[in-house]
């Protein structure tokens, strides 16, 4: 609680937040007296935790607090612990955590809700304005801390490599929360009116904010700002993708050694492997934001700029060819023989083909296409709707061009891919996109008005023409049937002449 004293000192005050010890011997006293504010334990296996304030909304006084502490958030963040930093911390590794660690991190949680207390909303933009390279710099780290404000979800710096001799990996209150503090609670003396005092927190906001990307906000609401992100790190969150899973990659196969236990089951280890999955889910998840991603930067009239452009298209091509590389083609990593065989009787296909349909289908939403149809009408440089459709099937579809006998998990990738495609020919008003959500703009989008349509079409034939050249060469029994699946599906949508 006491860690947004350096805050409030950049705000002008001192000792302006106190924590105390509950005085369990005074029976006068009462968790429920609206006089105390207080963090109270709950015996809960609910894994969070929240930082509620009452406050006058005549003045925006912030009158009482009542935060909470479900017990389980300690789980919460021990798992994270282990998936994000296991590779680097030794101390991440071991199935109970000692006292020192598990209080960092309720130290790392507690300094989030006191912020929600103290009126911070979530600033899930501030991870962004951290360079990957630097989350690997400890000299950097030391000073800046992994992201500028405790209030994103930038739990802990999953980049750092074991190589690096990283020792900051725990978010902290920082730059962007200091100038929060200060911009709410430095004191305006000599004006005589909101007016004056408005225009002297412009001010403020552009002589010191406006400029230093640490400082800015972004909301926790953007469904298509890629920079506003949960759960992310860094400027490019294709590159620290890239890092975080190399970390993942070193975790999974210690599952079984790290939570071994003396007559015990393999529960531990089950839920380690779980955890990789839903770390590796959430990189796929961070890089699939960047297509079609537009940046929102809030700007007053003062400020000069643009506030609405599509993310560069550098990146989105980069996006694609990274859910290329380590989605669609199958990360054999997470099929661990050694480990799986001991915790479930699936071996991870299903797993696999699921993520993979849930990412193209989130590809493929229709808000997100015309997205793209929107960006590059005119602007040439902007990655387009065509572009899009060029790589995702040169990725998806390659076998076709080389020959090459597709595995269990491509031949799934394949029809799953053909199924959705097939979806936007036949999806007719009964649209499900809107463009958007929350206070923007939602009207919904009707592909068989755009050329999403067209494209899927044009698509679909040239994987047809493709097929039909390949089925009478190709050796393997079972990829003929599959592709005579495929070309059968295809031209019943097409209502193709039956050959
Ligand atoms: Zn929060």
């Amino acid at each position: 609680m006491e860690d947004w004293q350096t805050a409030f000192e950049q705000a002008g005050w001192k000792n302006a937040i106190l924590a105390r010890e509950w005085p369990e011997a005074d029976t006068t006293m009462s968790l429920e007296d609206a006089r105390f504010s207080v963090i109270r334990y709950f015996a809960s296996d609910i894994q969070n935790a929240c930082g509620p304030n009452v406050h006058d909304p005549r003045s925006g006084e912030i009158l009482e607090s009542h935060i909470g502490w479900y017990h389980d958030v300690m789980r919460l963040v021990k798992n994270w612990y282990t998936t994000q930093v296991g590779a680097v911390d030794a101390r991440a590794r071991p199935n109970t955590f000692d006292d020192n660690l598990m209080g960092e991190l309720i130290r790392f949680v507690a300094a989030h809700e006191v912020g929600h207390t103290l009126g911070l909303r979530h600033n899930f933009g501030a991870s962004h304005a951290t360079p990957v390279e630097k989350l690997r710099d400890q000299a950097w780290l030391s000073e800046n801390g992994h992201t500028s404000s405790i209030m994103d979800y930038a739990r802990f710096n999953y980049v750092a490599q074991p190589e690096d001799g990283v020792t900051d990996l725990i978010g902290r209150i920082g730059a962007y929360d200091r100038w929060a503090i200060e911009w709410n609670y430095k004191p305006i003396y000599n004006t005589n009116s909101q007016e004056e005092d408005r225009k002297i927190l412009n001010k403020w906001y552009l002589d010191k904010a406006a400029g230093n990307r640490a400082l800015h906000f972004l909301t926790e609401q953007s469904t298509f700002d890629p920079r506003a992100q949960s759960e992310d790190l860094g400027n490019d969150a294709i590159l620290a993708s890239e890092y975080g899973i190399k970390n993942l990659q070193r975790i999974l196969p210690n599952a079984i050694e790290w939570t071994r236990e003396e007559a015990k089951d393999y529960t531990r280890a089950e839920e380690v492997y779980d955890n990789v999955f839903g770390q590796f889910r959430r990189y796929i998840g961070h890089v699939t934001k960047w297509v079609g991603g537009i940046f929102d930067t809030p700007k007053t009239f003062d400020q000069s700029g643009v506030i609405f452009e599509p993310a560069p298209k550098d990146m989105q091509k980069r996006a694609v060819s990274f859910l290329q590389t380590n989605l669609f083609q199958p990360p054999m990593w997470l099929m661990d023989q050694e480990i799986t065989n001991k915790i479930k009787a699936e071996n991870g296909v299903k797993q696999l083909a699921d993520l993979q349909q849930s990412t193209i289908n989130s590809l493929y939403s229709t808000d997100r296409l015309q997205r793209l149809i929107d960006a590059s009408a005119l602007n040439p440089e902007t990655y387009s709707l065509e572009e899009f459709f060029n790589d995702m099937h040169n990725g998806i579809w390659s076998e076709l061009k080389t020959g090459s006998i597709p595995s269990v998990y491509r031949r799934n990738l394949q029809k799953i891919h053909l199924e959705k495609i097939i979806a936007l020919i036949e999806t007719a008003a009964s649209s499900n996109g809107t463009i958007g959500t929350y206070f923007r703009s939602t009207s919904s989008v009707d592909p068989v008005l755009t050329d999403i349509r067209s494209l899927s079409m044009g698509m679909l034939k040239e994987v047809h023409a493709d097929l039909k050249k390949l089925i009478k060469r190709t050796p393997d029994r079972l990829t003929k049937f599959h592709y005579q699946d495929c070309l059968k599906r295809i031209e019943k949508a097409l209502e193709m002449e039956d050959e």
